[in-house]
């Protein structure tokens, strides 16, 4: 009995969280949507989605990522966290990862 209600519980655990990755994912989409549209129509301008300024493209470390021009937000496409993360394989960014791990 006491099994059944643990594997009733799992199940809803694993829907619960199945449904949350599900919700960032389609956030996620609806975001990269709006920065591939933003580039088609020939503006590598979108709008921060932290406030009303606008992002910038900006080269650092030969990669490109786009800087809000009004709160100094760092908005990185796909891929290019981990171009960034290669480069700086002796630097912060690879130690706090190595830490939280
Ligand atoms: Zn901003």
């Amino acid at each position: 009995m006491a099994n059944r209600m643990d594997e009733r519980r799992k199940g809803l655990e694993e829907e619960y969280f199945r449904r949350k990755d599900q919700e960032a994912i389609e956030k996620l989409r609806a975001k990269m949507k709006v920065a591939a549209e933003a580039k088609a129509a020939g503006t590598s301008s979108m709008q921060c989605p932290r406030c009303d300024g606008t992002l910038k493209e900006n080269s650092f470390e030969d990669v490109l990522i786009d800087t809000c021009d009004k709160c100094g937000g760092v908005w990185l496409d796909s891929g290019e966290l981990e171009q960034l993360t290669r480069k700086e394989s002796a630097g912060w960014l690879n130690r706090l990862w190595s830490a939280e791990k």
